[in-house]
């Protein structure tokens, strides 16, 4: 006697299949190559030995011809009657077979008698960590995992075993272990797994190269779980050779802030941040062409408006060694004065958050924000390593340019400070913001609109650059 099983998927109501089943005696009989190819899972039957072998997810399904057992995952489960074989196939009795797989590999899958069907887990579907995928950066390489849920970044462990692979456990993960290993992988990483411990998911990638302990964190409101891993860290010969190219390719990128619809700050007597910038940029850039044998590369050399993601490429793709931004500074308090330069770094005291915050603010006011979502945490730490690469050179300019202005200005100087502007991130080489003034005082609001009080401090920046430069090519004769 011949009938059928249906099977339905709880959450795919696009997706069914059907089983054929047949009964002997009292026990209706289910075809598992049907269940396989209604499950997609793989199967392999060994005809010599008449044993079949279901790959599920969830673990290794044994079935024996005639044997009243399966054996999963090293388990025996007993069945009611023997499987049976016809030489090909293998059959199965479904319910018992169904309620052994609800509580294995198919938890929560239940036969509904009353619609002869059986009821897919949404455990199946309720996966949480899906395929991976590699994007190699600049600075190293990034691992984004798609995640369907938001984990505890804090909780999950990380380690590198001796033997190379980067290891990656997540509570209350599931992984989806199959979309995993198909997952490409490039960069850093040879390739990936995952298995599914009790209460998380271990997720594996095979390393090409030593590398420091990445960083993991959470981004897109739980849709991704991004892995940092930057590449080895240079030897200090190698870093020498580095410093080498870096000094015998002199390329500067002057990045003249704002510009376009975005005006940046503008003082009471109407003058405009992004004019006062980018005067100041071309007189530097002036300075520079006209004195030294370096090459200038301005990411705006007129009124334009250029997104902030673009000024970095710029910078990157002309092969600059040293970025420096020019701006502005406007606040509340119209007493404030002074110029300062700052580094990128996590913004760690308020003033820094307020600052970075007004001068990320332009993103606001790009046509399109998409390119936005890439400034996730990810892209910053990233950048952060990145700069944390170049940071002492940074600092070194920073100080040098705070200290030729004061040569130059009578404003008071305000230091060297830290925050994470936009503007910075991606730029792999030394970089530095200056804020040349405060647009909302009036005193140097005035100041600012006259071209030599501008072209003061581009010699000051100008100057700072030059002994920049010398103090380098010093340290590096002096290393060899
Ligand atoms: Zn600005």
């Amino acid at each position: 006697m011949a009938d059928e099983i249906r099977v339905i998927f709880p959450n795919q109501p696009g997706h069914r299949a059907t089983l054929n089943t047949f009964y002997r005696g009292q026990v209706e009989y289910l075809n598992t190559a049907e269940l396989a190819e209604a499950f997609s899972i793989r199967y392999y039957v060994n005809n010599a030995v008449q044993k079949q072998v279901l790959h599920f997810r969830e673990g290794e399904v044994k079935v024996t011809a005639f044997s009243s057992f399966v054996i999963i995952d090293d388990k025996s489960y007993q069945l009611p009657a023997p499987s049976y074989f016809d030489g090909r196939d293998f059959y199965l009795p479904a319910r018992s077979f169904f309620r052994i797989l609800g509580s294995t590999v198919l938890k929560g899958a239940t036969f509904d008698e009353s619609r002869r069907a059986f009821i897919g887990p949404r455990s199946l579907l309720g996966y949480n960590i899906h395929r991976a995928s590699v994007e190699e950066k600049r600075n190293g390489t990034l691992i984004r995992v798609r995640t369907s849920q938001i984990f505890d970044a804090a909780n999950i462990v990380r380690y590198i075993t001796d033997n190379g692979w980067l290891v990656v456990q997540i509570p209350a993960g599931k992984v989806d272990t199959l979309e995993l290993a198909r997952s490409t992988m490039g960069g850093l990483i040879r390739n990936a797994w995952g298995r599914q411990l009790d209460n998380s998911a271990e997720l594996r990638f095979k390393l090409n190269e030593k590398v420091p302990l990445p960083e993991v964190f959470q981004v897109d409101n739980g849709r991704e779980l991004h892995i940092a891993l930057r590449n080895p860290v240079r030897k200090k010969g190698n870093r020498t050779e580095e410093m080498r190219k870096l000094w015998y390719l002199n390329t500067i990128v002057i990045d003249a802030g704002h510009g376009g619809k975005d005006a940046g700050t503008t003082g009471r007597g109407g003058l405009q941040e992004k004019t006062v910038c980018l005067d100041v940029a071309l007189r530097l850039g002036k300075l520079l062409k006209r004195r030294t044998k370096m090459k200038v590369v301005y990411t705006r050399d007129e009124d334009v408006f250029v997104p902030l993601f673009q000024r970095t490429k710029i910078a990157n793709e002309a092969g600059g060694k040293l970025f420096i931004s020019i701006h502005v500074n406007g606040v509340k308090n119209r007493g404030a004065r002074g110029f300062e330069t700052w580094l990128l770094a996590p913004a760690n005291t308020p003033e820094a958050i307020e600052i970075a915050q007004r001068e990320n603010s332009v993103i606001a006011l790009e046509e399109s924000n998409h390119r936005y979502r890439e400034f996730t945490d990810e892209t910053l730490i990233l950048s952060t390593m990145a700069q944390s690469v170049w940071m002492k050179e940074s600092e070194t300019l920073a100080a040098q340019v705070q200290q030729e202005l004061a040569a130059r200005l009578d404003s008071p100087n305000r230091g060297v400070k830290q925050a994470d502007f936009y503007v910075l991130i991606g730029a792999t080489m030394p970089n530095v913001l200056v804020e040349i003034g405060f647009l909302s005082n009036r005193i140097e609001e005035k100041k600012l609109g006259q071209s030599e009080y501008r072209q003061r401090i581009s010699e000051g920046i100008y100057n700072a650059i030059l002994k920049f430069k010398k103090q380098q090519e010093q340290a590096m004769a002096s290393n060899q």
